[in-house]
């Protein structure tokens, strides 16, 4: 049976964000997305709580949360979150991202998904081994990829949207822009997609023009910025998914005035209007 849309109406709708590692997984400003997240909820009604999941936290959180975040950081704290990270959370944290959980994993945490991240001194730290992937960094000599970057996605159920740069108009695409600064380079595995298309930037390794993973409905991806309030989308398509998955219902999201993001977007593009 085809399922009803809903309009969001002022129904009593909530969600609870998980913040994984706040204190140690946020060094380039990921915060700035869950502020996004929270906000875009209360704009529209929706209450909205954030669940720190610190050093230490009982596994039993992972079935309290309906929308998962983690930011990136330097090889340090991903070390120390690796050795903190038990089998038995290894284990909860697939299910739930088997099960759907919508979440968003930046930069080292999107690292951290994979088999394990390289460091430029040739020790391994290990990840969780939750997505096909592994990352290298090539040694300190090697460059470390750094800058703006604009990338194509594909998210199901995203619109895409028209973009005019320089009187070239950019169609049935959907473009967002962010910061990437990493020295790890990751390989995605035959069968795992990538978040996107590399139009400017590096990307997953500065080579394939990957971008990023999405597994069911959780995406791994380099983009800082932060990436939530260059590209409000992207924190929209999140929280349906969360309405959805908790609701057992579509949810449609009323349209907010993204006014403002949209016009830092089309800026940033026409800096990088060369892609
Ligand atoms: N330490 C990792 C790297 O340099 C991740 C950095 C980050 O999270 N920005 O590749």
């Amino acid at each position: 049976m085809k399922s009803k849309n809903y309009t969001l109406t002022t129904m009593p709708y909530s969600l609870t964000i998980g913040w994984l590692y706040p204190e140690l997984m946020s060094t380039y400003g990921d915060r700035g997305n869950i502020i996004v997240l929270e906000k875009r909820c209360e704009w529209r009604g929706i209450s909205a709580q954030v669940v720190n999941l610190d050093k230490g936290f009982n596994v039993k959180l992972f079935n309290d949360v309906d929308i998962l975040f983690m930011g990136g950081a330097q090889d340090l704290q991903q070390k120390i979150v690796s050795d903190d990270f038990s089998k038995e959370k290894t284990k909860a944290f697939k299910k739930v991202m088997d099960w759907g959980l919508p979440g968003l994993y930046i930069c080292g945490a999107y690292q951290f998904l994979g088999k394990y991240y390289k460091e430029a001194n040739g020790n391994v730290i290990p990840g969780l081994g939750i997505l096909d992937l592994r990352t290298e960094h090539p040694g300190e000599e090697s460059e470390r990829l750094i800058g703006n970057i604009v990338v194509e996605v594909d998210l199901v159920g995203l619109t895409p949207t028209t973009y005019e740069v320089e009187e070239r108009k950019i169609e049935e695409k959907h473009i967002i822009v962010g910061f990437e600064n990493h020295g790890g380079k990751t390989y995605l595995g035959e069968n795992l997609k990538p978040f996107g298309q590399v139009m400017k930037g590096f990307g997953n390794n500065g080579k394939d023009k990957t971008e990023g993973a999405v597994y069911k409905n959780s995406i791994g991806t380099y983009l800082h910025g932060p990436i939530l309030p260059k590209n409000p989308e992207i924190a929209d398509w999140l929280i349906e998914k969360a309405l959805e998955r908790k609701y057992k219902k579509k949810i449609k999201l009323k349209k907010l005035d993204d006014f403002l993001s949209q016009k830092a977007k089309k800026v940033v593009l026409q800096k990088m209007s060369s892609y």
